[in-house]
């Protein structure tokens, strides 16, 4: 008999730990497998942690443990779901990150490999049928099987659905003239792409390339301006490890917003990639990781959760855009992928290329220290300027035009000018919707979300209130409802209402907006993108989905309507995300032959973040923002850990918080400052009450051990769930 130890597909901290079953059948059970087990009388799914042969009778077992162990309904893989490399990266990351296992099984595999019950209902394996010739003598057959042999000769093979299924078929397959062989379907259709040969690389970048070739470290940051032509040190670094045998892994931050990077890989290496993004259908996923398991597919191209393909023999791991949110999960599992791309780098001897216009301070910092290498493209290709840029100080009313609070003179101006021109222009907002709050004037109630309690968007295209946190949406319908008054103001402005401001100002232009509203339709992105490139617009209206690495050759003007949205958020990155975002937007403007131009209207001028994206200085910005963080002990120069208590009972939850709190303080003492607890921002779930903690350290080792502690005595609460986030990006 077989004892088991099985993790269940519930990714709570109370139920993160095995749980034992039996298995009294025939087969041999390996570790690494999923089984169907009873829980709670539900049925669910385990994954197998460990098997132990037993002698034991099931009495003896059920004496010894205490309990009546329960035999397994099912087993569901013959072979273990991780091959050896993730198997082992599986305890590295729920170790470092003290997350439940279980939920960085489910990050790690395709739907239909996940442990979980829906499992059981996704796609499985297709298989296309070919036919092949296997003796191509002709005597003996009729001139009608010699026209079908001869076909699949000079085809090599064909589908079996394209032939019919005429008797002389059968003949010829129970002659052994042709041959059935079944192969897997590959579910995602990818066009093919022409060749596209390579430019000669300039002599920036072939001095990058021989750095980075030339060094044995393992991590080089690639700090390169806008339109720097980072893109093709990747292509040229994949070229050379494929090559070489090796394979990579292309990290990007989000497919659809940057469909280009792909398509530059499709050009240059169609047939070896591989394509893992969320927008994949779980079949298109599951054959996409198939393949690569297979070791079909020397280049995977993906998203943050592509950083667990089970490419073999990886080379180079590149992410570009290092410094963008996308890459940190902020749900179970928490992690960011540039931790685990070194993770998987040093078990296969490869290197970690990442690449920004604008690095993340923690990146920056380590090129200081030289823990990453530092390689640098300091000037666009064939030496284009960076456009000319203007702050506009909206506080001072004499600069705000008198048709339009929103916009000042010289952004309605330089728009006259570019439209005039039949060149076109960028606007930023980063907010959807079309008015950010929505109050009842006779009483002050505020339209809140009654899932999450903050304050719900005002959306005119379908005259809803949303809830920008959760996907909570109702139909305004006109009057308050504590007091009953229909006299309602809504303040605050976002990409709808700057929509309709331009329509009212420039009636002759044409505009496309992209937000995430109009990106609910997932094929939407690039029709819009496409149709802004091919001049069907000339003004393209966004939220920072526009700011990512588009190349639109005509586009001379970027408006950043209100630079201040980013830096009033509360979050200790603000000044740093702000700074990101008005400089990727600003590398939109004139990129080709025309000189760019671009206009920053902001309340706070004089604001360093401000100031420094408008000339494009990141290292003037990195330097100051260091002294920022320094001060206020924040990262690069401390960890941060976060810390969620969640529950039922408001009560229960504010005091284990409170016992939470008490017991880190006595035992980091001076190594750790606990903040907390708090109550975030969004401070109700789904039925549940949120506390938070903040932990500000320099000592990891210490403070890992703390943690670990921590949630052996508290994580097991039936009471509440304690999620533990390390490196948080927001907290
Ligand atoms: P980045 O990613 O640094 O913003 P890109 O890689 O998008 O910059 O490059 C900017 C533009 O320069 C692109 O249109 C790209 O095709 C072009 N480019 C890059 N390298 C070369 C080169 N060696 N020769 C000619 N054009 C290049
Ligand atoms: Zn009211
Ligand atoms: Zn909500």
């Amino acid at each position: 008999m077989q004892l088991l130890e099985v993790l269940i597909e519930y990714a709570q901290s109370s139920l993160n730990r095995p749980f034992s079953y039996v298995y009294q059948g025939d087969k041999i059970i390996r570790k690494g497998t999923r089984v169907l087990i009873t829980f709670n009388n539900r049925d669910i799914v385990g994954y197998v942690l460990n098997v132990i042969d037993t002698n034991k009778t099931i009495a003896q077992l059920n004496e010894e443990m205490g309990f009546e162990i329960q035999e397994i309904k099912k087993l569901i893989d013959e072979s273990p779901l991780l091959n050896e490399e993730l198997f082992s990266l599986l305890d590295e990351v729920s170790s470092y990150y003290l997350a439940p296992k279980i939920s960085f099984l489910q990050a790690m595999l395709p739907p239909s490999l996940s442990p979980r019950k829906s499992a059981l209902k996704a796609p499985g394996i297709a298989f296309d049928y070919y036919y092949e010739v296997a003796n191509d003598d002709e005597s003996n057959l009729t001139n009608k099987q010699i026209e079908l042999i001869r076909l699949i000769k000079n085809e090599g093979r064909i589908l079996k659905r394209n032939v019919s299924k005429a008797k002389y078929v059968m003949n010829l397959l129970d002659k052994g003239h042709i041959v059935e062989v079944k192969e897997e379907k590959r579910r995602l259709k990818i066009p093919n792409y022409k060749y596209e040969a390579p430019p000669a690389l300039s002599d920036d970048q072939k001095s990058v390339i021989d750095e980075f070739n030339g060094s044995k470290d393992l991590v080089y940051l690639l700090e390169g301006v806008t339109g720097s032509g980072k893109t093709e040190i990747y292509l040229a670094l994949s070229e050379q490890y494929l090559k070489q045998g090796k394979s990579v892994l292309m990290l990007v931050p989000e497919i659809s917003l940057t469909p280009m990077m792909v398509e530059y890989f499709l050009h240059r290496f169609s047939t070896h990639i591989a394509i893992l993004h969320s927008e994949l259908t779980p079949a298109e996923r599951y054959d996409e990781y198939r393949k690569i398991a297979r070791g079909e597919c020397q280049i995977v191209v993906g998203v943050r959760s592509a950083i667990f393909a089970p490419l073999p023999n990886i080379g180079l791991i590149v992410l570009d855009e290092e410094h963008t949110e996308t890459y940190k999960q902020d749900t179970l599992p928490f992690y960011h992928a540039r931790d685990i791309a070194i993770m998987r780098a040093k078990y296969h001897g490869a290197k970690v290329l990442l690449g920004s216009a604008t690095p993340s301070l923690e990146s920056r910092a380590r090129g200081s220290k030289k823990v990453y290498h530092m390689l640098y493209l300091n000037k666009r290709i064939n030496n284009q300027k960076l456009p000319t840029t203007k702050i506009v100080n909206m506080r001072d009313y004499k600069n705000i035009d008198r048709d339009s609070y929103i916009f000042s003179h010289a952004l309605r101006e330089a728009m006259h000018q570019t439209l005039a021109k039949n060149e076109q222009a960028i606007l930023l907002i980063n907010r959807r919707g079309f008015s950010t709050n929505v109050t009842c004037r006779s009483c002050g109630y505020v339209f809140t979300c009654p899932t999450c309690k903050i304050a719900m968007t005002y959306h005119k295209t379908d005259n809803m209130l949303k809830c920008h946190h959760c996907d909570y949406v109702e139909p305004l319908t006109g009057s308050c409802p504590t007091c009953g008054s229909s006299y309602l103001i809504k303040t605050g402005f976002g990409t709808e209402k700057i929509e309709e401001e331009i329509e009212r100002l420039f009636p002759s232009a044409k505009t496309l907006r992209l937000d995430s509203d109009s990106a609910k339709n997932k094929n939407k992105i690039p029709l819009v993108i496409e149709a802004f490139r091919n001049k069907e617009a000339n003004v393209l209206i966004g939220t920072q989905m526009i700011a990512k690495g588009h190349d639109f050759p005509d586009v001379t003007l970027v408006g950043i309507v209100l630079a201040d949205i980013g830096l009033s958020m509360p979050s200790f990155r603000s000044s740093e995300r702000a700074f990101q975002l008005i400089t990727q937007a600003i590398g939109r403007s004139g990129r080709k032959d025309k000189p760019g131009y671009a206009i920053i209207q902001t309340y706070q001028p004089s604001h360093y973040a401000i100031t420094f994206a408008a000339r494009q200085d990141y290292e003037q910005f990195y330097r100051k923002e260091m002294e920022m963080r320094k001060l206020q002990f924040y990262p690069p120069y401390a960890f941060l850990v976060g810390i969620t208590i969640k529950g039922k009972n408001e009560k229960k939850v504010i005091e284990s918080t409170y016992q939470i709190v008490d017991y880190l303080n006595e035992h980091l003492q001076e190594n750790g400052l606990v903040l907390g607890p708090a109550t975030p921002y969004v401070p109700y779930e789904r039925g549940l009450f949120l506390r938070s903690i903040q932990i500000k350290y320099t000592n990891r080792e210490l403070m890992q051990s703390v943690l670990q502690n921590m949630q052996q005595l508290y994580g097991y609460s039936s009471h509440f769930d304690l999620l533990i986030n390390i490196d948080p990006y927001n907290f």
